[in-house]
């Protein structure tokens, strides 16, 4: 359904009971996600030492991969591992962590992925500093004229994501805006999609 309703990437998140409370997927199941869509895969690893599970999930397919800044002692050296295998390498940051974090690997990522919500659980409520947050960096970025892309993720509906993408939003990342509110995610991911699509036609909905 969000194949036909124009999703660009699918995204996946990823938590292994440790980073965060939850435990979702690994894999296995990764790879038979793969074997269903032609939507490129958006890992988002929410899981300590991320690295330990990179390889496996590039070998399940997917195109996209994000690893928490916060899990990631070698940040610098996952993002080169990442993109040594050709797969998109992002950094991921919770709300509390500052994006000055971000300083040495900025010109090095292809996206940052900023939450909006604490990770963990799907449903929460978007938390209005993120604004804040993803204007500062969109700042950030385009005066080192670098070329990672902000994703956004957490809490994004069509109330608040006309004000998402006006902040700087290149990527929105949708769970339960699309499949819990609506009567078909296809539905849901349209209306999402023709927002964004008045904005810009550079943006990605997933
Ligand atoms: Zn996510």
């Amino acid at each position: 359904m969000v194949e036909n309703g124009g999703a660009d990437l699918l995204h996946l998140d990823i938590m292994d009971g440790h980073f965060v409370p939850n435990i979702t997927i690994g894999p296995p199941v990764v790879a038979s996600i793969r074997r269903i869509t032609k939507l490129p895969l958006d890992a988002h690893l929410m899981i300590e030492d991320p690295a330990r599970y990179v390889d496996a999930l590039i070998q399940a397919g997917v195109n996209w991969l994000s690893v928490h800044a916060e899990a990631d002692v070698h940040l610098s050296r996952t993002i080169q591992h990442i993109q040594g295998q050709g797969v998109r390498a992002g950094v991921a940051i919770n709300p509390a962590t500052p994006i000055g974090r971000l300083e040495e690997v900025l010109h090095d990522v292809d996206f940052v992925l900023v939450m909006s919500v604490n990770p963990g659980f799907g449903g929460q409520r978007f938390i209005p500093s993120a604004l804040h947050k993803i204007r500062k960096l969109k700042a950030e970025i385009t005066s080192n004229k670098c070329r990672a892309r902000i994703e956004v993720d957490g809490g994004i509906d069509i109330r608040n994501l006309n004000d998402v993408l006006a902040a700087g939003a290149d990527v929105i990342v949708a769970g339960s805006a699309i499949f819990n509110d609506h009567v078909t995610a296809f539905d849901a991911l349209r209306e999402m999609k023709t927002i964004a699509d008045r904005r810009s036609d550079r943006l990605e909905l997933v």
